[in-house]
C-alpha cells in the first residue's frame, strides 16, 4: 500500500496494464493533495514561464534592458504555481527534512525536461543552485540536487555560494543587485541547465548564468518548479 507523501492517507490506485510497469508515474500524493497542486496552464512569457499574455513579460524585458540587450538566462520553465499548498510542501520539504516530499516532483521533473530543453540541445550539463545558508534550520541534504538527479544528462556542482544570508542582509538592495553571490569552481563549455525550487525575480538564476557565461558557457537555462 503507498502513501500520500504530504499527509500520509493510503493511496489507492487500479493498476492497469497502461501503468504497471511505468513506476515513476505512480502517484506520490493522494488524489486530495494532488488536486492543490497547481499546474501553469495557458499563454506563457517565453522566457520565465509566468502567465502572460506578452510574449515576454514586463520583468523579462526589465531584466534584457538590465543586461543590454543580452539576458544571460535564455529561458526557464516551471511546472507549478507558487500556491499556498506548495508552500506548505515546499517548507516541509526544505526545511523539515521530509527528503521523500522530492518524489512528488520526480515524474514533472523528468518529462518538464525531456519535453521542452531535449529537443534544443543535445549535450546539456546539469548544474543545481546552491542552497543558501539559512539560520535556524539544519538541512541533511540539498533540495536542488535532488531536483536534477531526476534529470538524464550529466551533472555538474559548478557553482558555490560566496556570500552568505547574514552578508547578504547587511547590504543595500542595489549592492545584492549587482554583487554576484557565486563563485565558479570548474568552466563549462556546454549548455547548462540550472536547476532551483523557485523562480521568483530571477535574480539568482541571473548571477548564476552571467557567471557562466562569462567565462565560456554557450548558453544557460533553467528548470524549476514553480513560478512565484
Ligand atoms: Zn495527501
Ligand atoms: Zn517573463
Amino acid at each position: 500500500m503507498k502513501h500520500c507523501l504530504y499527509c500520509h492517507q493510503a493511496i489507492y490506485m487500479k493498476v492497469t496494464w497502461t501503468n504497471v510497469f511505468q513506476v515513476e508515474q505512480r502517484p506520490t500524493l493522494c488524489q486530495v493533495c494532488e488536486a492543490r497542486l497547481e499546474c501553469i496552464v495557458g499563454n506563457r512569457c517565453s522566457i520565465c514561464s509566468r502567465n502572460s499574455e506578452e510574449t515576454n513579460c514586463h520583468d523579462c524585458e526589465r531584466w534584457d534592458d538590465y543586461y543590454g540587450g543580452k539576458d544571460p538566462l535564455l529561458k526557464n520553465t516551471s511546472m507549478y504555481h507558487y500556491n499556498d499548498f506548495m508552500k506548505e510542501l515546499i517548507t516541509k520539504w526544505k526545511y523539515r527534512g521530509d527528503y521523500m516530499i522530492g518524489n512528488v516532483f520526480h515524474h514533472k521533473v523528468h518529462s518538464q525536461f525531456l519535453q521542452h530543453y531535449r529537443t534544443i540541445q543535445e549535450h546539456f550539463i546539469v548544474v543545481p543552485i546552491p542552497l543558501t545558508e539559512e539560520r535556524g534550520y539544519e538541512r541533511a541534504f540539498n533540495q536542488t540536487q535532488m531536483l536534477a538527479s531526476f534529470i538524464q544528462a550529466p551533472k555538474e556542482e559548478v557553482l558555490v555560494r560566496t556570500l552568505n544570508e547574514k552578508q547578504s542582509k547587511k547590504t543595500r538592495t542595489q549592492r545584492i543587485m549587482a554583487e554576484n553571490p557565486f563563485k565558479l569552481v570548474k568552466t563549462l563549455h556546454n549548455p547548462v541547465l540550472l536547476v532551483d525550487d523557485i523562480y521568483t525575480t530571477g535574480r539568482t538564476l541571473r548571477h548564476a548564468a552571467q557567471l557562466l557565461i562569462e567565462n565560456g558557457c554557450p548558453a544557460v537555462y533553467a528548470l524549476t518548479i514553480c513560478r512565484s
